[in-house]
């Protein structure tokens, strides 16, 4: 903050007068009559400085600051399903940018616990262990939309795909606070139950355009359900990304970048198809969080969103 004085020894004119009206400097008429609207005051404050003036004070002692860029826009990197290899393998990426990401996890049972030997449940507890938060993606990765609209009550839903590797996860020290419903399919009556087991749920925005995302943003800020946006290599645009980035700064938004695996190289045979589509290369993911880094925007995992 520069006091008045300050500034009058850089030779900067002072803008307001002690008893807070606009300064008439010698400038041509009609640039004296554009200051003397009214909202000249507003105008300088979202301009790059806030002056003590700003808020109608005695500004006996004009101080200039630069202003305050929102600093509450939040980005959460979110990982789904059991790729606990990939996930390990980027650990390098996680700690060069400092980043903690969430990895949402399904098929704990199955596929984690039933490898030849520890080894992905040994991955997983050092992700943990390194300040990642492991979310929860359900028992089997069965589609909640699809089941509901065939029958299957909450009650069934929770016995079946909830339950079980909830239960297994916490018995191996595992404490998933936050869910994502597998293929982002959300039930809007198994969202208000699933408020008794976690503190947030992701869901998977069909927008996969920055803008249209954004243009939908606003239904989706309800804190407890949040759309995800996808940054998995076949819709990865950084384009987009770049514009919803700057979007979420500029309004102190939160965005959900989400993917799967973490791969090399994009696939290019057909029989590893699945591999290259539902993954993101790690030059990608590093370019991505540069992106995000860049603009000054902090990284959280889900659970830390305010
Ligand atoms: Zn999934």
């Amino acid at each position: 903050m520069l006091p008045a004085v300050a500034i009058d020894h850089k030779h900067i004119p002072r803008i307001f007068k002690d008893d807070g009206s606009i300064q008439l400097w010698s400038r041509p008429l009609t640039l004296q009559k554009f200051f003397l609207q009214q909202n000249l005051k507003t105008l300088i404050c979202l301009t790059g400085f806030v002056l003590a003036g700003c808020a109608g004070q005695n500004s006996a002692a004009v101080q200039v600051a630069p202003i305050k860029v929102c600093d509450q826009a939040r980005v959460v990197l979110s990982f789904d399903d059991s790729s606990v290899d990939d996930w390990y393998a980027s650990r390098d990426i996680f700690t060069r940018y400092n980043v903690k990401a969430t990895f949402f996890v399904s098929r704990f049972g199955k596929k984690i616990l039933r490898s030849s030997d520890a080894t992905l449940l040994n991955k997983l507890t050092v992700l943990r262990d390194d300040g990642h938060e492991i979310g929860y993606h359900s028992t089997s990765h069965k589609n909640a939309k699809l089941l509901s609209q065939q029958g299957v009550s909450w009650k069934q839903y929770y016995q079946k795909e909830i339950a079980p590797d909830l239960a297994l996860l916490r018995q191996h020290g595992f404490a998933p606070q936050t869910f994502a419903y597998p293929f982002g399919a959300e039930v809007p009556a198994f969202t208000k139950q699933l408020k008794q087991h976690f503190s947030r749920v992701r869901g998977f925005t069909t927008e996969m355009e920055g803008k249209k995302y954004f243009k939908n943003y606003q239904k989706y800020r309800d804190p407890f359900l949040q759309m995800a946006f996808s940054i998995d290599s076949h819709r990865l645009n950084f384009a987009e990304l770049a514009l919803v980035l700057d979007e979420l700064h500029s309004s102190c938004g939160t965005l959900i970048l989400a993917s799967h695996k973490i791969v090399d190289r994009p696939a290019t045979d057909s029989k590893a198809r699945y591999r290259g589509v539902w993954a993101i290369t790690r030059a990608d993911l590093a370019t991505v969080i540069e992106m995000v880094q860049a603009r000054n925007i902090r990284m959280v995992t889900f659970n830390q969103l305010i």
